[in-house]
């Protein structure tokens, strides 16, 4: 069957209640730290992209195996698993674009019913 259309969501703070980088980042203890750097980028106050690095940077030594700690404690955002087959039911698609963690959102995306993640 083809499809009729595509919804196209974001991942963090829109698909799920929770910015991912600040979860990884509890588990280095900088939680809050980089919780602040988030509102002030996009509050506008600081440089994206130095932001971001800086951000980053603060997950230095976190190891992989904290993912799995990560995932346990996503929240699915109020209603995505209706929204995902609403549209299914209609013949679409739903699509999610980050610019996040591949290593949460490969896991999460298909029990939230998206059909394609980048
Ligand atoms: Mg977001």
């Amino acid at each position: 069957m083809t499809t009729r259309f595509l919804v196209v969501l974001d991942a963090d703070s829109t698909l799920i209640r929770n910015e991912v980088i600040e979860l990884i980042a509890d588990e280095a203890g900088r939680g809050s730290e980089v919780a602040a750097a988030t509102e002030a980028a996009m509050r506008g106050e600081t440089d994206f992209a130095t932001s971001l690095r800086s951000r980053v940077q603060a997950l230095a030594g976190v190891p992989t195996r904290a993912f799995d700690r990560v995932l346990s404690r996503i929240e699915p955002t109020p209603g995505v698993r209706e929204l995902t087959a609403a549209v299914h039911e209609r013949g679409g698609a739903v699509g999610v674009v980050s610019g996040g963690f591949h290593e949460i959102l490969d896991s999460l995306a298909p029990t939230l019913g998206v059909d394609v993640w980048r």
